[in-house]
Protein backbone atom coordinates (compact mmCIF):
# COMPACT_ATOMS: atom_id res chain seq x y z
CA UNK A 1 0.00 0.00 0.00
CA UNK A 2 2.92 2.19 0.43
CA UNK A 3 2.56 3.26 -3.23
CA UNK A 4 -0.71 4.64 -2.98
CA UNK A 5 1.39 7.58 -0.69
CA UNK A 6 3.76 8.68 -3.34
CA UNK A 7 3.26 11.68 -4.49
CA UNK A 8 1.52 11.49 -8.40
CA UNK A 9 4.42 12.90 -9.97
CA UNK A 10 6.49 9.61 -8.61
CA UNK A 11 3.80 7.46 -10.37
CA UNK A 12 3.17 9.51 -13.34
CA UNK A 13 3.85 7.95 -16.71
CA UNK A 14 7.03 9.64 -19.01
CA UNK A 15 5.64 12.05 -21.18
CA UNK A 16 4.22 11.65 -24.30
CA UNK A 17 4.97 13.60 -27.17
CA UNK A 18 3.07 16.91 -28.03
CA UNK A 19 0.72 14.96 -30.94
CA UNK A 20 0.55 16.94 -33.88
CA UNK A 21 -2.71 16.59 -35.37
CA UNK A 22 -3.54 16.82 -39.47
CA UNK A 23 -5.70 19.63 -39.08
CA UNK A 24 -7.28 21.47 -35.87
CA UNK A 25 -10.02 23.38 -36.50
CA UNK A 26 -10.94 24.08 -32.65
CA UNK A 27 -7.82 26.28 -32.77
CA UNK A 28 -8.76 28.41 -35.13
CA UNK A 29 -12.35 28.66 -34.24
CA UNK A 30 -10.91 29.86 -30.53
CA UNK A 31 -9.76 33.05 -32.74
CA UNK A 32 -12.72 33.57 -34.54
CA UNK A 33 -15.69 32.74 -32.10
CA UNK A 34 -16.84 36.18 -31.16
CA UNK A 35 -17.23 37.52 -34.86
CA UNK A 36 -18.69 34.32 -35.53
CA UNK A 37 -21.43 34.24 -32.47
CA UNK A 38 -22.39 37.48 -33.67
CA UNK A 39 -23.00 37.01 -37.49
CA UNK A 40 -24.61 33.79 -36.70
CA UNK A 41 -26.98 35.05 -34.13
CA UNK A 42 -28.16 38.09 -36.34
CA UNK A 43 -29.23 35.26 -38.85
CA UNK A 44 -31.72 34.19 -36.40
CA UNK A 45 -32.44 37.62 -35.34
CA UNK A 46 -34.19 37.55 -38.86
CA UNK A 47 -35.02 34.14 -39.32
CA UNK A 48 -34.17 34.28 -43.23
CA UNK A 49 -32.16 30.47 -43.40
CA UNK A 50 -32.28 30.20 -47.32
CA UNK A 51 -30.77 32.57 -49.32
CA UNK A 52 -31.48 36.22 -48.56
CA UNK A 53 -29.25 38.96 -47.85
CA UNK A 54 -26.44 37.39 -46.09
CA UNK A 55 -25.83 34.97 -49.38
CA UNK A 56 -26.04 37.82 -51.36
CA UNK A 57 -23.70 39.27 -49.89
CA UNK A 58 -21.15 36.53 -49.47
CA UNK A 59 -22.09 35.76 -53.08
CA UNK A 60 -20.48 39.03 -54.35
CA UNK A 61 -17.38 38.90 -51.51
CA UNK A 62 -16.50 35.60 -53.38
CA UNK A 63 -16.76 37.21 -56.83
CA UNK A 64 -14.81 40.12 -55.81
CA UNK A 65 -12.05 37.74 -54.15
CA UNK A 66 -12.08 35.87 -57.36
CA UNK A 67 -12.25 38.64 -60.15
CA UNK A 68 -15.20 37.07 -61.36
CA UNK A 69 -18.05 39.10 -62.66
CA UNK A 70 -20.59 36.88 -60.61
CA UNK A 71 -20.70 34.26 -58.11
CA UNK A 72 -23.79 31.44 -57.52
CA UNK A 73 -23.67 30.05 -53.78
CA UNK A 74 -24.92 26.47 -53.81
CA UNK A 75 -25.32 23.58 -50.76
CA UNK A 76 -21.95 21.91 -51.86
CA UNK A 77 -18.91 21.99 -54.27
CA UNK A 78 -19.94 18.37 -55.51
CA UNK A 79 -23.65 20.12 -56.25
CA UNK A 80 -21.37 23.29 -57.78
CA UNK A 81 -19.72 20.86 -60.15
CA UNK A 82 -23.50 19.03 -61.01
CA UNK A 83 -25.10 22.58 -61.78
CA UNK A 84 -22.24 23.84 -63.69
CA UNK A 85 -22.68 20.90 -65.94
CA UNK A 86 -26.62 20.98 -66.28
CA UNK A 87 -26.36 24.93 -67.21
CA UNK A 88 -23.64 24.07 -69.95
CA UNK A 89 -26.17 21.09 -71.10
CA UNK A 90 -24.04 18.94 -70.64
CA UNK A 91 -25.88 15.17 -70.23
CA UNK A 92 -26.64 11.77 -71.28
CA UNK A 93 -23.87 11.33 -74.76
CA UNK A 94 -21.18 13.70 -73.67
CA UNK A 95 -18.22 13.01 -72.63
CA UNK A 96 -15.85 15.35 -70.03
CA UNK A 97 -12.33 14.80 -69.63
CA UNK A 98 -10.76 15.00 -65.85
CA UNK A 99 -8.48 13.50 -63.36
CA UNK A 100 -8.12 9.99 -62.57
CA UNK A 101 -6.27 11.36 -59.18
CA UNK A 102 -8.71 13.63 -57.36
CA UNK A 103 -11.38 13.44 -54.55
CA UNK A 104 -14.48 11.13 -55.84
CA UNK A 105 -17.13 13.95 -56.36
CA UNK A 106 -14.58 15.35 -59.33
CA UNK A 107 -15.42 12.18 -61.53
CA UNK A 108 -19.30 11.77 -59.93
CA UNK A 109 -20.44 14.51 -60.85
CA UNK A 110 -20.02 13.82 -64.56
CA UNK A 111 -21.68 10.95 -64.00
CA UNK A 112 -24.53 12.36 -61.74
CA UNK A 113 -25.12 14.62 -64.70
CA UNK A 114 -25.67 11.76 -66.92
CA UNK A 115 -22.60 11.92 -69.08
CA UNK A 116 -19.37 10.25 -69.15
CA UNK A 117 -16.16 10.40 -67.14
CA UNK A 118 -13.20 10.55 -69.50
CA UNK A 119 -10.03 10.14 -67.79
CA UNK A 120 -6.19 11.62 -68.72
CA UNK A 121 -3.48 10.83 -66.58
CA UNK A 122 -1.44 13.97 -64.67
CA UNK A 123 1.41 15.28 -64.43
CA UNK A 124 3.96 13.64 -61.51
CA UNK A 125 5.27 16.63 -60.50
CA UNK A 126 2.05 19.03 -60.11
CA UNK A 127 -0.02 15.74 -59.73
CA UNK A 128 -2.37 18.24 -62.09
CA UNK A 129 -3.74 17.08 -65.17
CA UNK A 130 -1.46 16.15 -68.08
CA UNK A 131 -2.79 18.40 -71.22
CA UNK A 132 -0.33 16.40 -72.82
CA UNK A 133 -2.83 13.65 -72.66
CA UNK A 134 -6.00 15.56 -73.22
CA UNK A 135 -5.79 16.03 -76.87
CA UNK A 136 -5.63 11.95 -77.46
CA UNK A 137 -8.45 11.71 -75.55
CA UNK A 138 -10.69 13.68 -77.20
CA UNK A 139 -13.88 12.22 -79.30
CA UNK A 140 -17.12 13.94 -81.35
CA UNK A 141 -18.80 13.15 -77.74
CA UNK A 142 -16.25 15.78 -75.93
CA UNK A 143 -17.68 18.70 -74.25
CA UNK A 144 -15.83 20.19 -71.77
CA UNK A 145 -12.48 19.26 -69.88
CA UNK A 146 -12.88 19.69 -65.91
CA UNK A 147 -9.12 20.20 -64.92
CA UNK A 148 -8.63 20.03 -60.97
CA UNK A 149 -6.38 22.33 -58.94
CA UNK A 150 -5.27 19.97 -56.91
CA UNK A 151 -3.92 20.66 -53.22
CA UNK A 152 -4.22 23.99 -54.41
CA UNK A 153 -1.95 24.88 -57.00
CA UNK A 154 -3.42 25.54 -60.49
CA UNK A 155 -3.58 23.40 -63.26
CA UNK A 156 -1.55 23.94 -66.35
CA UNK A 157 -4.34 26.34 -67.47
CA UNK A 158 -3.13 27.74 -71.31
CA UNK A 159 -2.67 24.44 -72.94
CA UNK A 160 -6.27 23.71 -71.98
CA UNK A 161 -7.32 26.43 -73.06
CA UNK A 162 -5.62 25.87 -76.39
CA UNK A 163 -7.70 23.08 -76.37
CA UNK A 164 -10.70 23.85 -75.94
CA UNK A 165 -11.17 27.05 -78.33
CA UNK A 166 -10.05 24.81 -81.07
CA UNK A 167 -12.52 22.17 -80.03
CA UNK A 168 -15.39 24.28 -79.13
CA UNK A 169 -15.10 22.92 -75.49
CA UNK A 170 -15.97 24.30 -72.28
CA UNK A 171 -13.74 24.49 -68.93
CA UNK A 172 -15.41 23.61 -65.20
CA UNK A 173 -12.54 24.20 -62.81
CA UNK A 174 -12.64 22.14 -59.76
CA UNK A 175 -11.21 24.59 -57.71
CA UNK A 176 -12.77 22.94 -54.36
CA UNK A 177 -9.10 23.02 -53.03
CA UNK A 178 -7.92 26.33 -54.26
CA UNK A 179 -9.76 29.27 -53.53
CA UNK A 180 -7.07 32.30 -53.56
CA UNK A 181 -4.64 30.58 -56.10
CA UNK A 182 -3.36 32.36 -59.00
CA UNK A 183 -2.26 30.99 -62.04
CA UNK A 184 -0.24 34.24 -63.98
CA UNK A 185 -1.77 37.02 -61.90
CA UNK A 186 -5.47 35.17 -62.75
CA UNK A 187 -7.34 33.82 -60.20
CA UNK A 188 -8.64 30.25 -60.10
CA UNK A 189 -12.16 30.47 -60.61
CA UNK A 190 -11.71 32.62 -63.53
CA UNK A 191 -9.71 30.67 -65.46
CA UNK A 192 -11.63 29.05 -67.28
CA UNK A 193 -15.69 29.11 -68.44
CA UNK A 194 -17.12 27.81 -64.76
CA UNK A 195 -15.05 27.82 -61.89
CA UNK A 196 -16.26 25.50 -58.57
CA UNK A 197 -15.78 26.51 -55.04
CA UNK A 198 -16.36 23.79 -51.79
CA UNK A 199 -16.61 25.13 -48.20
CA UNK A 200 -16.04 21.94 -46.74
CA UNK A 201 -14.99 22.60 -43.26
CA UNK A 202 -11.36 21.24 -44.10
CA UNK A 203 -10.93 23.13 -47.38
CA UNK A 204 -8.96 26.58 -47.06
CA UNK A 205 -12.32 28.95 -46.55
CA UNK A 206 -14.56 26.01 -44.66
CA UNK A 207 -17.87 26.66 -43.02
CA UNK A 208 -19.73 25.13 -40.22
CA UNK A 209 -20.74 22.18 -42.70
CA UNK A 210 -21.24 21.91 -46.32
CA UNK A 211 -21.55 24.90 -48.79
CA UNK A 212 -20.37 25.51 -52.34
CA UNK A 213 -19.65 28.25 -55.14
CA UNK A 214 -19.80 28.46 -59.02
CA UNK A 215 -17.77 31.85 -59.75
CA UNK A 216 -18.14 33.23 -63.73
CA UNK A 217 -18.30 35.94 -66.10
CA UNK A 218 -20.92 34.71 -68.49
CA UNK A 219 -24.39 36.19 -67.58
CA UNK A 220 -26.41 33.77 -69.60
CA UNK A 221 -24.63 30.65 -67.50
CA UNK A 222 -24.91 32.34 -64.03
CA UNK A 223 -28.61 33.59 -64.91
CA UNK A 224 -29.78 29.76 -65.69
CA UNK A 225 -27.51 28.83 -62.62
CA UNK A 226 -29.49 30.80 -59.96
CA UNK A 227 -32.78 29.15 -61.77
CA UNK A 228 -31.19 25.56 -61.91
CA UNK A 229 -30.26 26.11 -57.84
CA UNK A 230 -33.89 26.42 -57.08
CA UNK A 231 -35.55 24.00 -59.05
CA UNK A 232 -35.69 25.65 -62.22
CA UNK A 233 -37.66 28.16 -60.84
CA UNK A 234 -38.14 31.02 -63.21
CA UNK A 235 -39.94 33.28 -60.41
CA UNK A 236 -43.44 32.41 -59.19
CA UNK A 237 -43.58 29.09 -59.26
CA UNK A 238 -42.84 28.78 -63.43
CA UNK A 239 -41.08 25.83 -64.26
CA UNK A 240 -39.24 26.44 -67.84
CA UNK A 241 -37.16 23.73 -66.88
CA UNK A 242 -36.24 20.88 -64.09
CA UNK A 243 -33.77 22.38 -61.80
CA UNK A 244 -32.62 20.72 -58.35
CA UNK A 245 -32.45 21.83 -54.65
CA UNK A 246 -29.18 23.15 -54.07
CA UNK A 247 -28.83 26.50 -51.88
CA UNK A 248 -26.43 28.10 -49.82
CA UNK A 249 -27.61 28.84 -45.92
CA UNK A 250 -27.57 32.18 -44.48
CA UNK A 251 -26.16 30.70 -41.09
CA UNK A 252 -22.74 29.30 -43.96
CA UNK A 253 -22.83 32.29 -46.00
CA UNK A 254 -22.83 34.50 -41.99
CA UNK A 255 -19.94 32.29 -41.08
CA UNK A 256 -18.09 31.88 -44.32
CA UNK A 257 -18.10 35.91 -44.71
CA UNK A 258 -16.69 36.69 -41.36
CA UNK A 259 -13.86 33.61 -42.13
CA UNK A 260 -13.10 34.95 -45.84
CA UNK A 261 -11.74 38.32 -44.03
CA UNK A 262 -9.09 36.48 -42.23
CA UNK A 263 -8.55 34.07 -45.31
CA UNK A 264 -5.86 35.96 -46.61
CA UNK A 265 -3.61 35.72 -43.51
CA UNK A 266 -4.54 32.31 -43.09
CA UNK A 267 -3.71 31.46 -46.77
CA UNK A 268 0.03 33.24 -45.95
CA UNK A 269 0.58 31.46 -42.87
CA UNK A 270 -0.21 27.94 -44.90
CA UNK A 271 2.72 28.92 -47.38
CA UNK A 272 4.98 30.33 -44.62
CA UNK A 273 4.30 26.42 -43.09
CA UNK A 274 5.33 25.11 -46.30
CA UNK A 275 8.39 27.39 -46.60
CA UNK A 276 9.51 26.33 -42.71
CA UNK A 277 8.78 22.65 -43.97
CA UNK A 278 11.45 23.24 -46.78
CA UNK A 279 13.85 24.48 -45.24
CA UNK A 280 13.42 21.76 -41.89
CA UNK A 281 13.62 19.22 -44.80
CA UNK A 282 16.37 19.98 -46.24
CA UNK A 283 18.76 20.98 -43.31
CA UNK A 284 17.93 17.49 -41.82
CA UNK A 285 19.02 14.59 -44.57
CA UNK A 286 15.14 13.51 -45.71
CA UNK A 287 15.88 14.88 -49.29
CA UNK A 288 17.17 11.58 -49.80
CA UNK A 289 13.34 10.42 -48.84
CA UNK A 290 11.21 12.59 -50.36
CA UNK A 291 10.24 14.95 -52.06
CA UNK A 292 8.27 17.75 -51.32
CA UNK A 293 5.44 19.75 -53.49
CA UNK A 294 6.69 21.93 -56.04
CA UNK A 295 5.05 25.38 -56.60
CA UNK A 296 4.89 25.95 -60.54
CA UNK A 297 6.95 29.47 -61.04
CA UNK A 298 3.79 31.89 -61.75
CA UNK A 299 1.56 30.38 -59.65
CA UNK A 300 0.19 31.11 -56.45
CA UNK A 301 -0.16 27.79 -54.18
CA UNK A 302 -1.98 28.29 -51.83
CA UNK A 303 -1.38 24.87 -50.22
CA UNK A 304 -4.96 22.60 -49.32
CA UNK A 305 -2.67 20.36 -48.57
CA UNK A 306 0.69 19.71 -48.22
CA UNK A 307 1.40 16.32 -50.13
CA UNK A 308 5.21 14.64 -50.35
CA UNK A 309 5.91 11.89 -52.66
CA UNK A 310 8.30 8.95 -51.07
CA UNK A 311 11.07 7.22 -52.31
CA UNK A 312 11.62 3.70 -52.78
CA UNK A 313 8.53 2.35 -51.89
CA UNK A 314 8.68 3.62 -48.21
CA UNK A 315 5.16 5.10 -47.73
CA UNK A 316 3.78 3.06 -45.53
CA UNK A 317 6.77 2.64 -43.63
CA UNK A 318 6.80 6.61 -43.25
CA UNK A 319 3.15 6.76 -42.30
CA UNK A 320 3.16 3.70 -39.87
CA UNK A 321 6.44 5.34 -38.29
CA UNK A 322 4.37 9.13 -37.63
CA UNK A 323 1.01 7.56 -36.78
CA UNK A 324 3.50 5.77 -33.68
CA UNK A 325 5.05 9.23 -32.78
CA UNK A 326 1.49 10.89 -32.62
CA UNK A 327 1.64 12.80 -35.87
CA UNK A 328 -1.11 13.08 -38.17
CA UNK A 329 -1.10 12.64 -41.86
CA UNK A 330 -2.95 11.40 -44.47
CA UNK A 331 -3.07 9.49 -48.03
CA UNK A 332 -4.94 11.49 -50.44
CA UNK A 333 -6.25 9.71 -52.60
CA UNK A 334 -5.14 5.81 -52.20
CA UNK A 335 -7.21 4.75 -54.92
CA UNK A 336 -7.10 6.62 -58.33
CA UNK A 337 -10.97 7.10 -59.94
CA UNK A 338 -10.63 4.77 -63.02
CA UNK A 339 -10.12 1.50 -60.58
CA UNK A 340 -13.15 2.60 -58.23
CA UNK A 341 -15.48 -0.16 -58.65
CA UNK A 342 -18.54 1.91 -59.03
CA UNK A 343 -16.77 2.85 -62.53
CA UNK A 344 -15.96 -0.16 -64.00
CA UNK A 345 -18.51 -0.11 -66.45
CA UNK A 346 -15.65 2.46 -67.79
CA UNK A 347 -13.28 0.02 -68.28
CA UNK A 348 -10.41 1.32 -67.32
CA UNK A 349 -8.01 -1.27 -65.87
CA UNK A 350 -4.89 -0.68 -63.46
CA UNK A 351 -1.67 0.76 -65.85
CA UNK A 352 -4.28 2.81 -67.86
CA UNK A 353 -2.70 5.61 -65.96
CA UNK A 354 0.86 5.15 -64.57
CA UNK A 355 1.46 8.57 -62.49
CA UNK A 356 -1.98 8.36 -60.94
CA UNK A 357 -1.37 5.21 -59.82
CA UNK A 358 1.70 5.74 -58.47
CA UNK A 359 0.85 9.11 -56.71
CA UNK A 360 -1.88 6.52 -55.04
CA UNK A 361 1.01 4.39 -53.54
CA UNK A 362 3.62 6.88 -52.82
CA UNK A 363 2.25 10.48 -51.35
CA UNK A 364 1.58 11.27 -48.05
CA UNK A 365 -0.40 14.73 -46.91
CA UNK A 366 1.23 16.16 -43.61
CA UNK A 367 -0.13 18.86 -41.74
CA UNK A 368 -0.12 22.17 -43.40
CA UNK A 369 -3.13 23.86 -41.26
CA UNK A 370 -2.52 27.54 -40.61
CA UNK A 371 -2.28 27.77 -36.88
CA UNK A 372 0.37 24.62 -37.29
CA UNK A 373 3.33 26.72 -36.77
CA UNK A 374 7.52 25.62 -36.32
CA UNK A 375 7.31 23.89 -32.57
CA UNK A 376 5.16 21.54 -34.50
CA UNK A 377 6.73 21.31 -37.79
CA UNK A 378 9.85 20.77 -35.60
CA UNK A 379 8.21 18.00 -34.33
CA UNK A 380 6.68 16.47 -37.69
CA UNK A 381 10.17 16.71 -39.73
CA UNK A 382 11.96 15.08 -36.44
CA UNK A 383 9.27 12.10 -36.37
CA UNK A 384 10.25 11.42 -40.30
CA UNK A 385 14.04 11.45 -39.03
CA UNK A 386 12.86 9.04 -36.80
CA UNK A 387 10.50 6.84 -38.82
CA UNK A 388 13.50 6.82 -41.52
CA UNK A 389 16.22 6.01 -38.49
CA UNK A 390 18.28 8.66 -40.66
CA UNK A 391 21.00 9.08 -37.26
CA UNK A 392 22.20 13.16 -38.11
CA UNK A 393 23.28 14.15 -34.64
CA UNK A 394 20.36 16.38 -33.83
CA UNK A 395 22.80 19.29 -32.41
CA UNK A 396 23.53 20.00 -36.59
CA UNK A 397 20.05 20.65 -36.75
CA UNK A 398 18.93 24.15 -37.13
CA UNK A 399 15.51 23.76 -35.68
CA UNK A 400 15.34 27.28 -34.50
CA UNK A 401 13.93 29.37 -36.88
CA UNK A 402 12.25 33.01 -36.71
CA UNK A 403 8.26 32.25 -36.71
CA UNK A 404 7.72 34.31 -39.84
CA UNK A 405 8.60 31.61 -42.18
CA UNK A 406 11.46 33.38 -43.72
CA UNK A 407 14.70 32.12 -43.71
CA UNK A 408 17.02 33.29 -41.27
CA UNK A 409 19.83 35.80 -42.55
C1 LIG B 1 -13.93 18.81 -51.51
C2 LIG B 1 -13.85 18.58 -52.97
C3 LIG B 1 -15.00 18.47 -53.78
C4 LIG B 1 -16.38 18.39 -53.23
O1 LIG B 1 -16.78 19.39 -52.38
P1 LIG B 1 -17.93 19.14 -51.31
O2 LIG B 1 -18.24 20.51 -50.83
O3 LIG B 1 -17.38 18.24 -50.27
O4 LIG B 1 -19.09 18.53 -52.03
C5 LIG B 1 -14.81 18.33 -55.14
N1 LIG B 1 -13.60 18.27 -55.69
C6 LIG B 1 -12.48 18.36 -54.95
C7 LIG B 1 -11.15 18.30 -55.63
C8 LIG B 1 -12.56 18.50 -53.56
O5 LIG B 1 -11.44 18.56 -52.84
Amino acid sequence: MSESILPLTAVAPAPTPTPVPMIDLVEQHETIAAEVREAVEQVFATQRFVLGDEVFEFEREVAAYCDSRDAIGCASGSDALLLSLMTLDIGPGDEVITSPYTFFATASSITRAGATPVFVDIDPVTFNLDPAGVEAALTLRTRAIMPVHLFGQCADMEPLWRIAVRHNLAIVEDAAQAIGSTSDGRTAGVLGTLGCFSFFPTKNLGGAGDGGMITSDDRDLTTRLRRLRVHGDAGRYQHLEVGINSRLDALQAAVLRVKLRHLPTWTLQRQGNADRYEQLVADSGLSEFIDLPTATPGCNHVYNQYVVRVRDGRRDELIEGLRARDVGCAIYYPQPLHLQSCFSSLRYQLGDFPEAERASAETVALPIYPELGAERQELVVQAMCDSFGISVSRHERTFSLPHSGKRAA
